[in-house]
């Protein structure tokens, strides 16, 4: 049977940071990381909070091979990879972009692949239908018996896995985490208390997250919960986009703070938030803070 994540002695609570912002400085407001990259060093951040209860179900209801979705750059199928082999799970990724298999491999299916992870690639149109039941047959009959892991790993036991990261934050104010498919957003929401409401930063263009937040907390708590609003204005112009004050902005932020950040996500809810301080979005007084929900490849 496979080993159940808690073996894999995961940092947690993970440790808070004070940090430092000319923008939060000159509104007095105190802006606090929550290094939740530290959980543990091969499957950080959310990754690990939406992963571990996936994997202890899997675990414990005799699955031994999970499967799930991502784009070539997923941070989300490298946690699972590294989860299979650390844990004696087989993994098998489902890849958006058949002509990815014709190439060498990026660094993150590089990794993958060395993980043990059994890459399967389809098109861009197939993707698309991954979450239909017939797709999800098909991989059956291709692959046999597995965990079905949604994209970016989002399912309802996911959103119960970081609310439990919003039960460790007890300062009042505003939490903010970046967004991809939302899932790490409904759970914190969820698990905040009085006083406090969460920030999710997209870092995709297209404006679906306010619904895909509601629907995953629809199907993890039968139910809307706690304070939360999403922020659609500084995706610097889509998914792993940048721009130069971006860049510069994490250059700088990383000098200060003495920590590297991850750039498609992490880097960009922190402008975002130097933005809003600016804009006067936090009361002075007011406390600010920043779940830093992964680590920079590497
Ligand atoms: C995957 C990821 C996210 C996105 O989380 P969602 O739950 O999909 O919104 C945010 N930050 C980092 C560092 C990630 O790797």
């Amino acid at each position: 049977m496979p080993a159940l994540p808690e073996t894999l002695a995961p940092r947690l609570p993970s440790p808070t940071q004070e940090a430092h912002d000319s923008a939060f400085t000159a509104r007095n407001v105190r802006l606090t990381l929550k290094r939740d990259d530290l959980i543990h060093p091969e499957i950080p951040g959310n990754k690990w909070r939406k992963l571990a209860p996936n994997l202890r179900s899997a675990a414990q209801s005799g699955h031994h091979t999970l499967l799930t979705f991502g784009g070539a750059y997923s941070h989300h199928l490298r946690a699972t990879a590294a989860a299979g082999r650390l844990l004696g799970f087989r993994t098998i990724g489902v890849v958006r972009g058949e002509e990815l298999a014709a190439r060498p491999l990026n660094p993150t299916l590089t990794r993958c692949a060395a993980d043990g992870m059994r890459l399967h690639f389809v098109s861009r149109s197939a993707y698309r239908h991954r979450a239909d039941p017939e797709t999800e047959a098909d991989l059956h009959s291709r692959f046999g018996d597995f965990l079905l892991l949604p994209e970016g790993g989002s399912n309802a036991a996911a959103v119960h896995g970081t609310a439990a990261l919003g039960a460790e934050l007890t300062e009042p104010g505003t939490v903010a985490v970046p967004c991809g498919t939302g899932g790490t957003l409904a759970g914190l929401a969820a698990g905040l208390g009085e006083g406090q409401h969460a920030l999710g930063v997209a870092v995709l263009k297209g404006g679906f997250l306010t619904g895909e937040v509601s629907r995953l907390q629809h199907s993890a708590f039968g139910a809307p919960c706690g304070a939360w609003r999403v922020e659609d204005r500084f995706h610097c112009g889509g998914y792993a986009r940048t721009t130069p004050e971006l860049e510069a902005f994490a250059q700088e932020f990383e000098e200060r703070n003495g920590l590297r950040l991850e750039r498609v996500y992490v880097a960009k809810m922190l402008l975002a938030l130097s933005h809003l301080a600016r804009e006067g979005a936090f009361p002075p007084g007011s406390s600010v803070t920043a779940v830093v929900t992964g680590a920079p490849a590497g």
